[in-house]
């Protein structure tokens, strides 16, 4: 065990035995999804939910910046923030909970799956990337939406998978993972999987507003790369699909894949003028 580890251990140690959880999402605090989330997860520990005042959907892993944020208690152990995923993330590891840090944090449940490369632009997802690197196992919960769904089922089952984790000696600290539920309520399965493929026909369309100036819609008919072992499959068979991920966006095929280009550019100089200012690191 870290020390990091360790030291969480021991700040998981409550008097009352509780363990606690902060539950996030990306949909706004007045979701449907966050709400049963949070109650159903209440059955199994301490829920302090802190989510965005208003839906952050697709806002990725942003962090604000640029403008102060304001925060406001809605009852108790509830708190809107007028910011992103990940600000809320940050608003409650390090200040609202910072002398006694949440076991775990759980993000949605999302309206719509997050599924395969889509977990890129995802603010559910990037919550729990946040959260894993502040240390905290993260858990992102999203729902395919169909005729029939519902979140009732999928917060059940998000009860039952976080009273197991809560139950094992000790988590991995870097724990992530990324649950899918399907549209059909009644779960054929558990599944792990690895992210699946979108394929794209994506389009930008132009039309003309009533001024006559030009503008732009992206948009197109997603489809996915049928691939066994994929969310994507899962998903469609009705199967609650689980992926582990990880922050570390290295490409280690390319490290090896890639050699004579890397020789390449490895061998480039910086030609005059252009070495010293880099500006501030950051984009
Ligand atoms: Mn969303």
């Amino acid at each position: 065990m870290s020390p990091r580890e360790q030291e969480r251990q021991q700040q998981s140690a409550r008097p009352d035995g509780r363990r606690r959880i902060l539950v996030t999402n990306d949909d706004g605090i007045y979701s449907e999804g966050i709400k049963l989330l949070a109650s159903s997860l209440a059955e199994v520990a301490e829920v302090v939910v802190v989510a965005p005042d208003r839906e952050q959907s697709a806002t990725s892993h942003s962090l604000t910046l640029n403008r102060p944020l304001r925060i406001r208690g809605i009852e108790d152990n509830w708190w809107a923030v007028d910011g992103t995923p990940t600000d809320c993330v940050n608003m409650g590891v390090l200040h609202l909970l910072k002398d006694d840090k949440p076991d775990l944090i759980a993000s949605g449940i999302n309206f719509g799956s997050n599924l395969g490369d889509d977990v890129t632009y995802s603010g559910t997802v990037s919550a729990t990337f946040e959260g894993t690197l502040l240390g905290i196992p993260s858990v992102a919960f999203s729902q395919q939406v169909g005729e029939h769904f519902s979140f009732a089922a999928g917060a059940a089952f998000a009860r039952r998978m976080v009273a197991q984790l809560l139950a094992e000696d000790h988590l991995p600290e870097d724990l992530l993972l990324n649950v899918n539920f399907p549209s059909t309520p009644r779960f054929t399965g558990v599944e792990f999987t690895k992210l699946g493929r979108r394929v794209y026909q994506q389009t930008v369309t132009e039309k003309r507003d009533p001024r006559g100036r030009r503008y732009y819609w992206i948009g197109g008919t997603p489809q996915w790369k049928q691939e066994e072992g994929t969310d994507f499959e899962a998903v469609d068979s009705g199967k609650v699909s689980i992926t582990p991920l990880h922050l570390d966006l290295t490409d280690y095929r390319g490290l090896e894949t890639f050699g004579p280009l890397h020789q390449r550019l490895g061998n480039l100089s910086p030609a005059e003028g252009e070495a010293g200012d880099g500006g501030d690191g950051t984009s």
